[in-house]
């Protein structure tokens, strides 16, 4: 039975499992490469470890949420990384959004000292972190899984099993074109709808009902309307991950031709500096082609 659990990386998405872990009742130490956001984790009585190496020592599970491969080869390989600590018998489980190659080479190095690996990113985002409500991807050994399950369950309203190691890691780039699809259709429909002279507020009551409705175009065309891009998935990981999915997409040949469009929108955008915006700031490329500024209709306009 898992009792003692290691996460490592608090930003968005960690700090919300983190949190969930603690509540759950684990006996949880926490790293992050920004000390600071780990003293709220201090303060609800988690040990703070210096390095990554020194984090991992003593645990059953080891979880990690990080930005890119970049900062996974700088946490898990680099010099005081989490293999230079782990140690047989111990699992590691990998929640970023890395390319299923990163996965695979985890799970070779792991392998090598005896320790078991899962690759489990998630869909949901900031909210759904927070709140035990993630939809999670797990790949992996059967028996391993298994015995995690437990422990996901207290992060995510479900939990899904993709068989061999990576297959998750494959999942969430699938998922994630259909997001960074639905992202892009919903920008070009609202800018669209504004230089048709549509009533944006009739327009987005429709996109709550309609047929083609899902919780991703009604969550960021309200905060469209409203001009709130505060981030909950930033723009340029969106674009990360938009790179991961072409780079993967071409590698078993699969055609991604609109793929290719919202990733020159989302590099338009960051250049354009909205980068640590919400991923929904891929309007703002659209709009300045457009010469317009997508926005609700305030009741007295
Ligand atoms: P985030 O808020 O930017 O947090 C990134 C985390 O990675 C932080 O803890 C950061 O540390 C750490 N990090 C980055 N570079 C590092 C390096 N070189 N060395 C050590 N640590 C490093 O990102 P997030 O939104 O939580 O996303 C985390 C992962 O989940 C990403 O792979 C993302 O694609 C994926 N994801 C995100 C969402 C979402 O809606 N946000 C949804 C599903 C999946 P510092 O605090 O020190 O910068």
């Amino acid at each position: 039975m898992i009792e003692t659990i290691s996460y490592l990386g608090l930003g968005t998405m960690g700090s919300g499992m983190a949190s969930n872990l603690l509540k759950a009742g684990y006996e949880l130490t926490v790293w992050n490469r920004n000390a600071e956001k780990c003293e709220p984790f201090a303060r609800k009585g988690a040990r703070v470890a210096d390095t990554p190496a020194d984090a991992v020592r003593d645990v059953d599970l080891v979880m990690y949420s990080l930005s890119s491969d970049q900062a996974v080869e700088e946490v898990v390989f680099g010099a005081k990384g989490i293999l230079s600590g782990i140690k047989e018998g111990q699992i590691a489980i990998d929640m970023s959004t890395v390319p299923p190659a990163t996965s695979l080479r985890e799970l070779e190095a792991y392998g090598k000292r005896g320790v078991d690996f899962l690759d489990a990113p998630v869909f949901g985002s900031k909210r759904e972190s927070a709140d035990a409500k993630l939809w999670i991807l797990a790949a992996g050994n059967k028996a391993i899984f298994e015995n995690v399950k437990p422990v996901l369950e207290h992060l995510g309203q479900s939990v899904h099993y993709f068989g061999k190691n990576g297959n998750a890691a494959v999942m969430k780039l699938v998922g994630n074109l259909i997001v960074a699809l639905e992202l892009e259709a919903l920008a070009e429909g609202l800018v669209l709808a504004q230089k048709a002279g549509l009533d944006l507020n009739t327009v987005m009551e429709v996109v709550k009902v309609a047929d083609f409705r899902s919780p991703l175009l009604v969550n960021n065309g309200e905060n469209i309307l409203e001009r709130d891009f505060s981030t909950s998935f930033a723009l340029k990981l969106m674009l990360k991950d938009a790179g991961l999915i072409e780079k993967f997409g071409e590698s078993l040949s699969s055609p991604i031709p609109a793929l290719r469009v919202v990733e020159k929108n989302l590099a338009s955008a960051v250049t354009l500096g909205f980068g640590t915006e919400n991923a929904s700031a891929l309007i703002k490329a659209l709009e300045k082609e457009a010469g317009i500024e997508v926005k609700a209709r305030r009741v007295n306009e």
